[in-house]
């Protein structure tokens, strides 16, 4: 079934709420996540306390974390590299080059990395397209930029079927 590319594994409210002991506890050893509207919204450009704390704890209990993103170098740099985090910009997800690039750096196997992100149709169907295991996050805030809009109106109708076949746990608020 095609859908099943656009189901994730797992989904949550925040990324705040995933935690290095369940990760470690089922073998994982990185993290893929997307930026905008995953980590902080869309049009904040640096990293919140509770981020940057997240941050840390995944690095103290030797979690890799690569940020992969659609927007462009400036947006994406001046992010992550506060939090000393390896990057892609200009990632071009849902396709699997960035994954690869991501996975090769930190020099982990696909079952060892998690991808994380807001978007069914760039995070998810990439994620899951190149063979991750996928956690859905909660978009931060409902307003997004241009060309999102498009996809979210996809996302938007595959959410309300899968909603309907019971696959979707959260509510929307
Ligand atoms: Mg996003």
């Amino acid at each position: 079934m095609i859908l099943k590319r656009f189901l994730p594994n797992e989904q949550v409210k925040s990324v705040l709420e995933i935690r290095p002991e369940d990760l470690k506890a089922r073998g994982i050893k990185g993290i893929i996540t997307d930026l905008d509207n995953t980590l902080v919204a869309w049009d904040v450009a640096m990293a919140t306390p509770e981020v940057t704390a997240w941050f840390k704890l995944m690095t103290d209990h030797e979690i890799k974390i690569t940020i992969i993103s659609n927007n462009k170098e400036e947006r994406v740099k001046l992010f992550s590299e506060p939090l000393n985090a390896p990057f892609v910009y200009g990632a071009r997800k849902p396709l699997g080059q960035a994954f690869k690039k991501a996975t090769k750096q930190m020099g982990l196997e696909r079952d060892e990395i998690v991808v994380i992100g807001d978007q069914i149709m760039t995070d998810v169907l990439g994620g899951n397209s190149a063979g991750f295991y996928t956690i859905l996050v909660v978009p931060i805030v409902e307003t997004d930029g241009k060309l999102t809009k498009i996809n979210r109106k996809i996302e938007r109708r595959i959410l309300g079927w899968m909603r309907k076949k019971g696959m979707i746990t959260w509510e929307e608020e």
